[in-house]
């Protein structure tokens, strides 16, 4: 059942270029974050040696220990893209790892980030995170606050954000998150039309429901378990 790491990472692309040919899509419109969360840095190189460069971590302190530990067995240049909550305290270690955000969810938040941005000469992208079902426990900017604050957060000079980022609500089929995910596309369109800028990212999309994603105009799928297997997390 278990083909390797880098078979899977051909599957997966072969699966995301059929979904966007299906949607009308070029072939290339959408990229692959591949998760590796939970993975030692050796079972990450087996990926790289396939040629894929762009990782997604959702832990600051766990990619701290994997990213130099990689950088050290590979001699490509590597991605690093936080997809996990970020909290304060973490932002300057955070900026030293990631170059692209997917979590920014409140004006305090990307005002902090975007000040230690300036500090240390960089400026990540920035997906908004945004939580479409007004989910409790989740993370992630309502719509109408993201839309308050807007202005605010586009004025801000070392964060460049690039788009939106949504992580929906537990489904038992792919089918169901086609709703959010267009719900994501469609606040997207609404922002930019408010604002007169494009966003033209959309990060949406994980292993179970990735090809719906490609269909609904995600422009980056955060891609696990389809990969690397069933994360243990004990
Ligand atoms: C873990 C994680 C993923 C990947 O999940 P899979 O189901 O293993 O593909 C994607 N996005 C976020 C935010 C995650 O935390």
């Amino acid at each position: 059942m278990f083909n390797g790491a880098s078979e899977r990472l051909l599957e997966v692309r072969r699966l995301m270029g059929r979904a966007a040919a299906r949607s009308g899509r070029a072939d290339d419109a959408c990229e692959l974050l591949v998760v590796s969360k939970t993975w030692p840095a050796a079972k990450v190189a087996e990926v790289v040696s396939a040629g894929h460069l762009c990782f997604g971590e959702n832990k600051v302190q766990e990619a701290a220990g994997k990213i130099p530990a990689l950088s050290s067995m590979v001699t490509e240049d590597l991605h690093w893209h936080l997809i996990g909550h970020l909290q304060r305290n973490k932002v300057r270690k955070a900026l030293g790892l990631f170059d692209t955000l997917h979590s920014i969810d409140s004006i305090k938040l990307a005002r902090y980030t975007s000040n230690i941005a300036g500090e240390l000469g960089k400026k990540p992208n920035v997906y908004l995170q945004v939580d479409l079902a007004g989910e409790e426990r989740k993370n992630g900017y309502a719509a109408d606050a993201l839309r308050r604050d807007l202005d605010d957060l586009l004025s801000l000079e070392n964060v460049s954000i690039i788009g939106l980022m949504c992580i929906p609500p537990a489904a038992t089929t792919p089918e169901d998150a086609r709703p959010w995910f267009a719900q994501l596309r469609e606040l997207r369109d609404d922002l930019e039309v408010r604002a007169g800028v494009l966003f033209p990212g959309l990060s949406m999309g994980m292993s179970g429901d990735f090809e719906v994603a490609i269909e609904e105009g995600s422009t980056i799928v955060r891609v696990g378990s389809a990969i690397f297997g069933q994360r243990d997390y004990t």
